[in-house]
């Protein structure tokens, strides 16, 4: 062990061959390479006790873009004369029990910021240091290195959009290598190989979900989907938002590239390489924060904030986090995540999360702001969770920084500025077609009652087979009441923050709910 001359890739998230660094250096000058993706049942396997069908951590429709991602790579792979090897078990003491049963010289892995991953990979890399194994372990998942721009900044982070952006500067550019082959896999041992799982090998039946997210994993889909993007050059070169319509969702408004870039099927470099190159072709184009560039700027922020700040994904113990006196209220989250708040527009929104988990940004605005500081006043990371589980980009930094953001508990604090349940979504879709599509129980309402069916004469009701109440709840609360008390409560808890500087203990927030 350690002065072998194979070398073992350990693909987690980085699901992908191309700009693939570790894949790489490890398969540079070794006789054979052990491309490696492990099974954790943890996040796989079915939770009978879940709202959804999925696991305790990730839903159905996650898993299943997983998977996907893990059949494609393992074919992109075979192409090159190798395949991917999945294990199952605890990642970490597979992954030591291979480097103990392998004749590995060299352990690669892509650098990862989330705490999950810290923690794992300490354990790992110290076994296979012990052990005399070199780690090579890049940032390759955003296009800066977080830690840069930390110490560029003095140590901590930049906390606003445009001192990260002035710090910043250009990305690396991502690495060009095209393999015409790899090593071979070398001799297994005993270690307990297998295929990638079906979702029925992991325990789900057929008939989990009646409706699955249209978006395949997989990094020839991104690909395919990245170079369907870029050839529309206007469209790339004008993309500003929040401009697009929220409610598209024949052809979404946006890239949906999200979940791509989440589990690595495309590289963040790749893509910020290509919208490049097609502003280089144009007159003119869009600039940060509203551009696509600025999109991807958008998430190495959030990563950079998320990786400088201890306790990220909670309220207490996070210095850049208004501490204010949420409500747990199961009875509120359980409409809102089910889709029965009454609110139309916030329901369908919410069903489409359930069924393809992935809605626009602003729909998400619209459900994160009425969840929290809008109309429920339910806790951030309740809805965080929801999201977290649900949708098929779930990112650990990005859904935590943005929820804290429309939550007003930081990076934006204008909590006097609230998205309507009832006119917001309107605006875009005057006649309700979005809602139609995910709440089928309203597609006979009138156009002048699809956003408030509770106001429609009971005559009316009839006639579209509604009866709100009965086949349609009846709204959870009166916008203009709550959203008002909402804005009295955020005040208070912003009054009590400033007073104390931030350092609100739970007493004082006792006192205020
Ligand atoms: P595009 O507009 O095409 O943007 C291209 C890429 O830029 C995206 O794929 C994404 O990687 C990045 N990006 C865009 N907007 C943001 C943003 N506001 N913050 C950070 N990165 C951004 N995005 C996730 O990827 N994972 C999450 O878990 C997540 N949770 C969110 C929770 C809330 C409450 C809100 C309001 C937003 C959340 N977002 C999350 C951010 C954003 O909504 C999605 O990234 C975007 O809608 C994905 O669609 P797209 O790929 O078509 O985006």
């Amino acid at each position: 062990m350690g002065s072998g001359s194979g070398s073992l890739v350990w693909f987690r998230k980085g699901i992908r061959i191309h700009d693939n660094p570790a894949l790489e250096f490890a398969s540079r000058g070794a006789s054979h390479l052990y491309p490696v993706f492990v099974i954790d049942p943890h996040y796989m396997e079915p939770d009978p006790n879940a709202s959804t069908p999925g696991s305790s951590l990730a839903g159905l429709n996650r898993i299943k873009f997983l998977l996907e991602s893990l059949v494609d790579l393992d074919l992109n792979l075979k192409t090159l004369g190798s395949r991917l090897l999945i294990l199952k078990g605890d990642p970490a003491e597979v992954v030591i029990r291979c480097l103990k049963e392998w004749n590995v010289g060299k352990l690669c892995f892509e650098y990862d910021t989330e705490p999950y991953y810290q923690a794992l990979d300490v354990k790992v890399k110290n076994f296979a240091l012990d052990a005399g194994i070199e780690v090579f372990s890049p940032v390759s998942h955003t296009l800066f290195n977080p830690t840069d721009i930390i110490k560029k900044n003095g140590g901590k982070p930049p906390l606003s959009y445009q001192s990260f952006v002035k710090l910043a500067g250009e990305p690396p550019s991502p690495i060009s290598t095209v393999y015409s082959s790899l090593p071979p896999v070398g001799h297994l041992g005993s270690c307990d190989i297998s295929e990638v799982p079906t979702l029925r090998d992991l325990g789900y039946g057929d008939a989990e979900q009646d409706e699955f997210s249209p978006f395949k994993g997989g990094e020839s889909e991104a690909l395919k989907r990245l170079d369907e993007c870029m050839k529309d050059k206007k469209w790339v070169a004008n993309f500003e938002k929040p401009k697009g319509n929220p409610s598209a969702f024949l052809k979404p408004a946006t890239t949906v590239l999200s979940p791509y870039l989440k589990f690595g099927c495309l590289s963040a470099r790749y893509f910020y390489q290509r919208i490049q190159e097609v502003y280089k072709s144009m007159p003119k184009h869009a600039s940060p924060p509203v551009s696509l560039i600025g999109q991807l700027l958008w998430r190495e922020f959030f990563y950079t904030a998320a990786f400088g700040t201890p306790n990220f994904d909670r309220m207490t113990g996070n210095r850049i986090c208004k501490q204010v006196p949420w409500k747990d209220d199961d009875k509120l989250l359980e409409a809102w995540r089910e889709g029965r708040t009454g609110f139309p527009w916030i329901d369908a929104i919410m069903i489409q999360l359930r069924k393809w988990g992935w809605m626009h940004h602003l729909a998400r605005h619209s459900v994160a702001c009425f969840l929290t500081r809008g109309d429920l006043f339910v806790h951030w990371e309740r809805g965080r969770d929801v999201f977290g589980r649900l949708l098929i980009d779930s990112d650990w930094a990005i859904n935590n920084g943005n929820w804290m953001w429309l939550s007003c508990s930081s990076f934006f604090y204008q909590y006097n500025r609230i998205y309507s349940p009832t006119t917001f979504g309107k605006k875009y879709d005057p006649n309700g077609d979005f809602i139609r599509h995910f709440l089928p129980v309203l597609k006979d309402m009138p156009r002048e009652y699809i956003y408030e069916p509770w106001t429609a004469p009971k005559s009316i009701q009839n006639k579209a087979n509604c009866i709100i109440g009965k086949d349609y709840p009846m709204s959870v609360v009166s916008h203009d009441s709550a959203s008002k008390e909402c804005r009295r409560k955020m005040g208070e808890a912003y009054a009590l923050n400033k007073e104390l500087n931030g350092l609100v203990s739970e007493d004082d927030l006792k006192k205020l709910r």
